[in-house]
């Protein structure tokens, strides 16, 4: 009897407690008090006791390899058992991942300015100004948006999006991406985040939801060395606990007022559809009273050759100036970006 009780709980403890730390099985204090009610419940437990014990020590064993071959470290468990798309060095626990990740879990985030936290933003308040802001780049198109920006000298905010399009990941700098972030950023314009793969944020889990973020603060990291305050859910879906995580995760909620529609409007009889859009709403826009927030993806090129084109031309004439999203908030630079 004491042979087997010692038996048991030696056995119990080399199996289980080196296991994964989360979970009923896997938790000596767990195994300790179910031993306990299998004894009193065992009529004879001389009897029993040893085939109870041989089916346990073997459900345990089974349990504590199974969790072995996916245990990460404690501190990562929560948010990296996903697997990214297209991001094979980042999949499910390497050594990389791991080290890299923990920078962003621990991120302090503090909230700083005036500027709400994980709620919608319609609009902006700086007077005279227009924030002009793309999704889901960079892509094919986005140094010929930069050039034509440049060329207007005019500010803009890019949601960037980390892997989708089959672009690749944006911090593989055997690709264009990385450089041409910097260079948003060089000259003026506003990084922002839109999520690693462009998925439909409100319908993931918190832990996947966490992991597009992350993933996307990850490489933004190791492209500039800080990751940005300000997002946009893709397809306009973020409320209840989407908001909530990005609030933990200190975020800027930022939608638009000003919906160009160049995305239904992709081809050459149709942009201009999206032009007479702008144009109707910058030319009822009072630059003494009122502030907009644009919306454009710079993955569709007649929204960069034509669109913007046209935007700058409607905004220069009727009294705007382009800036960023956190100026036409009134937000200051310092606010717009958490160094890692
Ligand atoms: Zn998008």
């Amino acid at each position: 009897m004491c042979f087997c009780l010692a038996l048991y709980f030696v056995l119990l403890f080399l199996s289980c407690a080196s296991a994964h730390p989360y979970g009923g099985l896997r938790s000596p204090r767990h195994n300790l008090d179910l031993f306990l009610h299998i004894r009193a419940a065992i009529p004879s437990p001389d009897v029993n006791l040893v085939g109870v014990v041989i089916v346990r020590i073997i459900v345990c064993l089974v349990v504590a390899v199974s969790r072995h071959l996916e245990y990460c470290p404690p501190k990562q468990t929560v948010y990296l058992p996903v697997l990214i798309a297209d991001t094979p060095t980042h999949q499910k626990c390497t050594s990389l991942a791991d080290k890299d990740y923990t920078k962003l879990i621990n991120l302090r985030r503090y909230y700083l300015g005036n500027v709400p936290y994980g709620e919608a933003i319609f609009g902006c308040h700086t007077t005279g100004q227009i924030a002009l802001t793309f999704d889901d780049g960079p892509y094919e198109y986005t140094t010929e948006l930069l050039d034509i920006l440049k060329a207007g000298k005019a500010k803009a905010t890019f949601f960037i999006t980390g892997s989708n399009l089959a672009k690749g990941p944006i911090d593989d700098e055997s690709l264009p991406w990385a450089n041409i972030i910097r260079r948003m950023y060089r000259e003026g314009h506003q990084i922002a985040a839109h999520s690693w793969t462009h998925p439909d944020l409100q319908s993931l889990s918190e832990i996947d939801r966490r992991n597009e973020m992350y993933r996307l603060e990850l490489a933004l990291s190791n492209i500039l060395g800080f990751v940005p305050a300000y997002m946009r859910p893709p397809y306009s879906s973020c409320d209840g606990s989407c908001l909530a995580t990005m609030k933990a995760l200190g975020y800027h909620v930022i939608y638009f007022d000003l919906d160009t529609d160049d995305y239904n409007h992709v081809l050459p009889d149709q942009i201009y559809d999206s032009v007479a859009i702008a144009t109707q709403f910058i030319e009822a826009a009072n630059p003494r009273t009122e502030s907009i927030l644009s919306i454009a993806h710079d993955i569709h090129p007649l929204t960069v050759s034509n669109l913007t084109v046209a935007m700058l031309k409607v905004i220069k004439d009727n009294g705007f100036e382009t800036a960023t999203v956190g100026e036409c908030l009134g937000d200051g630079s310092s606010h717009w970006y958490r160094k890692v």
